[in-house]
């Protein structure tokens, strides 16, 4: 107890300005850090490593032999792994670092306001139903929790609140942008023309193409929402968790889309339908 005690008294003594400013420095990196990530899908990353870690440390307090190598081996690899991974994200952050960006504090909205979500699905319903009807090809995505930031960047900004006739118009054949996918952001459009990864799943029928491939691409790899009206058929589809459902009817949207993205309270937490405890 007193060697402890010592032991602070000495820390106290010995600690200078500098240090204090040391402090301050690695606290405001962090900071920035993390307000530069929120909003990619390096967050969910960033989980995944942190539950490897904590596991490891439960497997070696818990003496699971076995457990603890294999997680060792994991995290070994995981070390080397971690660069490629993160590839995108590391260029942003450079690249942010260069545009001096990394200093300034403007932050990005994440989450949909509850209220907006029935506005958003009043104007998509309208604005699918006449697509649809048209032939019109549409690829809409919904952000959820996952940020799409990396993806809203290959695009053209736009920052208006939805409505369904600037959907509609936005896909007109022929017009600047009307090619590539829209990313909606709560109530807002966020940007047009965006440019999505397409899925590889070799178990897509063959007859869709690449606008439906990029709107399963995207659900697979984050929790968004895809919206795709096909030019050929008229037909409206959902894709969501790397599954689509195809020939929607306006009722059966309405439904489909409520069903994911009405929040349902429990006692403690809102969570997200079908995202439930993941
Ligand atoms: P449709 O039934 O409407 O013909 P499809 O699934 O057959 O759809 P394509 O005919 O290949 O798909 O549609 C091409 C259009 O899809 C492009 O003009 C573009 O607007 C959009 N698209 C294609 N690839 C991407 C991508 N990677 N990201 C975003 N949009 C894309
Ligand atoms: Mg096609």
């Amino acid at each position: 107890m007193a060697d402890l005690q010592t032991t602070f008294t000495n820390m106290v003594s010995s600690f200078r300005l500098l240090d204090a400013l040391d402090i301050i420095i690695v606290a405001f990196v962090l900071y920035r850090m993390i307000m530069m990530i929120r909003g990619t899908r390096a967050v969910q990353l960033l989980k995944g490593v942190v539950m490897i870690l904590l596991a490891t440390g439960l497997a070696h307090t818990l003496q699971l032999g076995a457990l603890s190598w294999l997680l060792d081996k994991i995290l070994t690899i995981g070390l080397f792994a971690i660069p490629v991974v993160f590839q995108p994200e590391l260029r942003r952050g450079l690249e942010q670092l260069g545009r001096g960006k990394f200093f300034s504090s403007r932050g990005t909205t994440l989450f949909q306001e509850e209220e907006d979500i029935p506005k958003t699905i009043n104007e998509l319903t309208k604005a699918t139903s006449v697509l649809a009807k048209n032939k019109i090809g549409a690829l809409i995505i919904l952000e959820r929790e996952t940020g799409l930031s990396d993806h809203i960047e290959t695009g053209i900004p736009i920052g208006a609140v939805v409505s369904s006739e600037l959907l509609i118009n936005t896909f007109i054949p022929n017009t600047p942008l009307h090619d590539g996918a829209v990313i909606i952001r709560g109530q807002h459009m966020i940007a047009a023309s965006c440019f999505l990864p397409l899925s590889d799943n070799a178990l897509i029928s063959k007859e869709l193409g690449t606008r439906h491939r990029a709107g399963i691409g995207i659900s697979e790899q984050s929790d968004a929402v895809a919206v795709i009206v096909s030019e050929e058929t008229g037909q409206i589809s959902l894709a969501a968790d790397g599954k689509l459902t195809r020939n929607l009817d306006e009722q059966s949207f309405r439904e489909f889309l409520t069903n994911l993205l009405v929040p349902v309270k429990t006692d403690r937490f809102t969570l997200f339908k079908g995202k439930a405890g993941s």
